[in-house]
């Protein structure tokens, strides 16, 4: 296998094209580009022929890891397999080769696929209507805050600057409230990993917009006082939000809108059949309870009579969140995976997910600390400190032995509240004997740290890619190729 980058296959005057020989006179660049647009000197492009070009790309992806390739536990992104049959469904070109500025008679079909996947995702949260817009988990999040501001400025409201958000949250919450132009206020997590209501007390006041939630929460354990934080909520004026990122916990079981949840935003694209990695692609809708419905993105997709239309005429609207109607592809392959699981089949797929998370939790927990011992939703949290401490091995040292393993890492130090943190998400599309291998390798590791601790910190050895140092990495990442 080589590790050279396409520019580096250059061959002088190699190419991947054959054109018949020019039979009109020929005429110089000038004329058709003028002026500072022209390029000073060629371009420096890679010279290789058709069959370089193949190699190297089908190389690449046999060094790529996804989940077809194997295992992929990271929790909190759910990377779960997703039936092929959603991506042929996505592809039909009835769906594929449509434009958005098409007129609304000539795409009823998409229209009614928008209006009833909103349906079916409003029936699966509790809500009452939503927006399929936002393009990503996050682009949920923003736009449920920017509810949030139209709902207060609406009601006169306005010293409501603070959003509460537990310490637990994940990562963007904090951030879309931020950006959103509100104060970002923690409260803190009690000894059973859950949100303290005390704490919650505390930060209560007429200044609080509200609190975005997760639950189950991002140790993968159940918020049992959810009733009682959402009337406390209610009760100080404040709303709701629910990050719903991870909803393959509850399908079916519970839903956000009866735990009292004003807006939730959903990942079409960890729970219901895109798959995601490197950023896309994604779909974040949100849905609302009545109270917010008044101040959804436009425009909305209406039905009246036998006929579906866009509707522009709401007052009190955020306005647009994306340029037309959302992430299309993504959605269509919702929509299928939604008809095709029924409901049992989403409950069903809630149930495996937890089942195999406390499959997986009960193996590993006499070995690795487990930060929260209690009964887990899709997810569960070792550390790896004691092992730190103990035989000088972290859990940066555990990923990387993975990869030696054919075994995509667990997201480690997340949640930021476990020290050395390794977050488990098995999901509920692998077997148990993959499960087992999963463990039986996990145990070997420790082993290993135990015995012969130099070995696993010079892990990964079998990859393309050998230790990388994370700092320069990160900092100093070089992205692109520079001729010298
Ligand atoms: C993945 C995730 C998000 C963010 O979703 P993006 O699509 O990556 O923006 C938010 N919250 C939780 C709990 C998540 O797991």
């Amino acid at each position: 296998m080589s590790n050279k980058l396409i520019f580096e296959l250059y061959s002088e005057g190699r190419v991947g094209y054959r054109f018949p020989e020019q039979d009109v006179p020929a005429k110089p660049v000038s004329e058709f580009i003028s002026g500072g647009v022209k390029r000073e000197k060629a371009a420096s492009l890679p010279q290789v022929a058709e069959i370089d070009v193949i190699r190297h790309y089908t190389e690449l992806a046999s060094k790529s890891f996804g989940v077809d390739a194997g295992f992929y536990p990271l929790g909190s992104c759910t990377m779960k397999y997703n039936p092929k049959i959603n991506e042929d469904v996505a592809s039909f070109p009835e769906f594929a080769d449509i434009h958005p500025l098409q007129s609304e008679e000539t795409v009823q079909g998409m229209l009614e696929l928008i209006y009833k996947t909103t349906e079916s995702l409003a029936e699966i949260t509790g809500m009452k209507w939503g927006t399929l817009q936002p393009f990503a988990g996050a682009h949920g999040e923003y736009t449920g805050m920017k509810l949030f501001k139209a709902y207060f400025k609406k009601t006169g409201d306005t010293k409501r600057t603070k959003v509460l958000v537990p310490t637990s949250a994940h990562g963007t919450n904090p951030a879309s409230a931020h950006i959103s132009g509100f104060d970002v206020e923690e409260v803190q997590a009690d000894e059973r990993g859950l949100v303290s209501v005390e704490s919650l007390k505390e930060h209560l006041s007429d200044e609080v917009a509200g609190i975005m939630l997760t639950n189950p929460n991002t140790l993968g354990l159940f918020e049992k006082d959810i009733v009682e934080i959402a009337k406390l909520v209610h009760d100080a004026g404040g709303l709701l939000y629910y990050d719903g990122a991870n909803m393959n916990a509850i399908m079916g079981k519970v839903r956000p809108g009866d735990m009292g949840f004003d807006v939730i935003h959903l990942n079409l694209h960890k729970t219901f059949s895109t798959p995601h990695g490197g950023g896309g692609p994604g779909s974040g809708p949100v849905l609302v309870g009545d109270k917010l419905i008044p101040f959804l993105p436009v425009p909305d997709v209406k039905k009246e009579g036998d006929t579906y239309v866009l509707d522009c005429s709401k007052p009190d609207t955020i306005g647009r969140i994306s340029g037309f109607y959302g992430n299309i592809g993504v959605i269509v392959r919702a929509y299928a995976y939604i008809l095709a699981m029924g409901s049992d089949g989403l409950k069903k797929a809630s149930e495996m997910a937890v089942l195999n998370a406390n499959y997986l939790k009960e193996r590993l927990k006499a070995t690795y600390h487990l930060a929260y011992d209690n009964t887990c939703m899709h997810e569960f949290v070792l550390s790896a400190e004691t092992m730190k401490e103990e035989f000088g091995v972290s859990a940066l040292d555990v990923a990387k032995a993975l990869l030696d393993k054919g075994i995509h890492p667990m997201t480690i130090y997340f949640p930021l509240i476990v020290h050395e943190a390794m977050m488990i998400e098995p999901t509920e599309t692998e077997s148990k004997q993959t499960l087992d291998h999963f463990a039986d390798v996990m145990l070997e590791i420790y082993k290993k740290a135990k015995d012969n601790p130099e070995q696993l910190k010079a892990a990964p050895v079998l990859t393309p890619v050998k230790r990388i140092d994370e700092v320069q990495a990160a900092k100093k990442p070089v992205l692109r190729w520079i001729s010298e």
